[in-house]
C-alpha cells in the first residue's frame, strides 16, 4: 500500500478541487447499491452470460453471502463491536448463503484466524467502510481491520478505497489513475475488452479491477451493474463491488430498487440496513 499518507491526502485535494469533480454525493450514502447487485447477480453465479441484455431481478434472484458479509460490517461500524465479532455473528445466522469452504470452517472455528486467503471475499464486504468514514486513512485502515480478521492478503480494501473516491466527488478519470497509481492494477481496460476473455475468478486481484471497469464504463447505477454481469464471471460479487461504488457516484439508486431489496431481505437484515442508510445520509 501507498506509504506517504500526506501526499495521498493532497493528491486527494488537489482532486477534489479540480473541474470535473462530477458527482459529490454527501447526503445519499448508502449500501443498497451494494446488496441489489448481489442479489441481481445472484442467479447468474453459476449460470454466466456475456450480455447486458436480461430481466434485472430474475424470478429466482435472492441474497447471497455477499449480502449478509456486508450487512455485518455494517453492524459492527455501527454498533463499535469488533469486525470479527459482527461477521462471525451474523454470518452464522445465514449457514448456507453461500460461503466458500474455508470461510465456512472460519465461521465455526474456536479459535478462528487468518486463513492466507486472496479470495475476493474481503473485497465482497467492505463497501459500508467506503461510505462511513470521513478520511481517506480512515477508510483504508478500517478495511485493512475488516480483511485482516480472515484474510492474510487485504486485497479487499481496493473496493473501499474505490467508494470512497467515488463518494467524495472524485472524477471517473482520476479514480482510474488513482487505483492505477495506489495499487498497481491494469485499469486501462474496457468491459468490451475484459469480456471475450475473462471467466469465473473468485481471486481479489481477478474481481476488484474488473468490478472497478465495469462502473467506469457505466452511465448509471443499473448500468454499472449490467457491465459487471455481462463479464461473465463471479457475477454476484462482481455486481457487488460494483453496485457499491456506483451507487456511491450516481446517488441514490432508483427506489423501486430500494424497494426490492427489502422485499428480498429478511428483517433483521434490513433493520440494519436502514439504520445504517438513515445515520450515514
Ligand atoms: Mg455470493
Amino acid at each position: 500500500m501507498h506509504s506517504n499518507s500526506k501526499k495521498r491526502r493532497s493528491f486527494l485535494a488537489l482532486l477534489l478541487a479540480a473541474d470535473d469533480v462530477m458527482c459529490w454525493s454527501e447526503g445519499e450514502n448508502e449500501m443498497v447499491g451494494a446488496i441489489a447487485g448481489d442479489i441481481i447477480g445472484s442467479v447468474f453465479e453459476h449460470h454466466q452470460i456475456k450480455t447486458k441484455d436480461f430481466p434485472l431481478f430474475h424470478p429466482r434472484c435472492k441474497f447471497t453471502d455477499d449480502t449478509v458479509l456486508t450487512v455485518a460490517i455494517a453492524d459492527a461500524v455501527l454498533s463499535g463491536r469488533p469486525y470479527v465479532e459482527s461477521v462471525r455473528e451474523i454470518g452464522r445466522r445465514y449457514p448456507v448463503a453461500g460461503y466458500g469452504g474455508s470461510f465456512i470452517q472460519w465461521l465455526h472455528s474456536d479459535d478462528p484466524r487468518p486463513y492466507n486467503s486472496w479470495g475476493n471475499g474481503s473485497a465482497m464486504r467492505v463497501s459500508p467502510v467506503g461510505f462511513a468514514f470521513s478520511s481517506e486513512d480512515k477508510v483504508l485502515r478500517h478495511a485493512t481491520l475488516t480483511a485482516e480478521i480472515s484474510h492474510n492478503h487485504p486485497e479487499g480494501i481496493k473496493g473501499a478505497y474505490a467508494v470512497f473516491l467515488a463518494r467524495t466527488g472524485t472524477g471517473k478519470e482520476q479514480i482510474r489513475s488513482r487505483i492505477a497509481e495506489e495499487f498497481g492494477y491494469d485499469m486501462n481496460r474496457t468491459v468490451d475488452d475484459i469480456r471475450p476473455t475473462y471467466f469465473f475468478d473468485v481471486s481479489s486481484q481477478g474481481t476488484v479491477p474488473e468490478a472497478i471497469i465495469a462502473f467506469l464504463d457505466s452511465d448509471s447505477y443499473e448500468d454499472a451493474v449490467r457491465n459487471a454481469i455481462s463479464l461473465g464471471g463471479d457475477s454476484d460479487t462482481l455486481a457487488c463491488i460494483t453496485g457499491g461504488i456506483a451507487e456511491a457516484f450516481y446517488g441514490d439508486i432508483p427506489k423501486d430498487l430500494q424497494e426490492k431489496v427489502q422485499d428480498c431481505l429478511t428483517p433483521d437484515l434490513w433493520q440494519v440496513t436502514e439504520a445504517f442508510c438513515q445515520k450515514y445520509r
